[in-house]
């Protein structure tokens, strides 16, 4: 057997043409949605993102503003930009570039965004309201999760869902996600005894650890649909998963492939997100 192929590629791009009509709708009503990625220091792969995420903006038709700042800067200049864009009535959704440079405090600036254009949804508050339930931006790698999990038809009522990794980015934000949609919902770390044993239980298995082929084809359920999240360069500069893909995919049901899998869809939830902030930003300006 093997592994159908989840092409994230053809769905981001799905997802892409529908926010670009979406788009001419605001337009029309005289909103153009915007976005401000602000990029601290040089990191190649963070140059990269950035990149790709302003290009995805314009080809549907938001704007992007990318704000590139010297690696030196004080925490103190970072939070006094994140506050101007906050009060931008042109900017819809603000994103900082991780990882930011080790003098800054992530977090605090995270918190300085307003929770109202935080499209990564990695705000306290917005964390917040996905565990309780009551989701304002679903941070986009699981947001595309989940949308690739609907378009394969994957019933997650009832299902055993395994996580591998608790970040507050994916593991974490996923692990919610795939409870309110109905899972059992497994979610695992570098300290769970027997890795094995939890992701073989799992009709869905979400690896997301930056362990290049951590998840081999012995520790799948054959069967079952399994999200590759890793993006780590091997030796020879290709980009692999975390899942050993050709082990995997002997046993798998379906398996997202690596690149062209989850990575397409975190941009596509992005341009989704910044949408979204700017139809209810019309909306308050048509009800004020
Ligand atoms: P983090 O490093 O923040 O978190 C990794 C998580 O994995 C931690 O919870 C850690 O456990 C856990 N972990 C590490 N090793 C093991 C192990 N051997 N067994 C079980 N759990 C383990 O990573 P991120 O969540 O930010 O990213 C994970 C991967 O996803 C990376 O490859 C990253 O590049 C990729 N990524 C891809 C995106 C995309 O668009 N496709 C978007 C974001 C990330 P502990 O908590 O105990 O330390």
């Amino acid at each position: 057997m093997t592994a159908r192929l989840i092409d994230g590629k053809a769905l981001a791009d799905t997802v892409k043409a529908e926010v670009a009509q979406r788009v001419l709708a605001l337009k029309d009503r005289g909103v153009v949605p915007g976005l401000a990625v602000v990029l601290v220091g040089e990191d190649p792969a963070s140059q990269v993102y950035v990149r790709n995420k302003a290009a995805a903006c314009e080809k549907a038709g938001l704007h992007s503003r990318v704000l590139r700042l010297a690696a030196d800067i004080s925490e103190q200049h970072l939070l006094d930009v994140v506050r101007q864009l906050n009060e931008d009535d042109a900017v819809h959704g603000i994103l900082v570039q991780l990882p930011l440079p080790k003098h800054m405090d992530a977090a605090k600036v995270i918190e300085a965004i307003a929770a109202s254009k935080d499209v990564d949804g990695f705000h306290i508050s917005n964390a917040g309201l996905l565990m309780t339930g009551q989701p304002l931006f679903r941070p986009c790698t699981p947001y595309g999760i989940m949308k690739m999990l609907e378009s394969e038809n994957v019933a997650l009522r009832g299902a055993e869902a395994v996580v591998v990794g608790a970040s507050n980015i994916v593991g974490k934000p996923m692990a919610m996600l795939l409870l309110a949609a109905g899972a059992t919902v497994t979610l695992c770390n570098s300290k769970t005894r027997d890795l094995g044993a939890q992701t073989r239980r799992a009709d869905v298995l979400v690896v997301a650890t930056g362990k290049p082929g951590m998840v081999k084809g012995d520790m799948i359920k054959p069967g079952a649909v399994v999200i590759d999240v890793g993006i780590n360069r091997g030796p020879d500069g290709k980009l692999v998963g975390d899942v050993e893909f050709e082990s995997a995919k002997a046993v798998a049901g379906a398996i997202t492939p690596v690149p062209g899998g989850v990575g397409p869809m975190t941009i596509a939830m992005l341009l989704v997100n910044t949408l979204e902030a700017a139809e209810r930003g019309a909306t308050h300006l048509v009800s004020a």
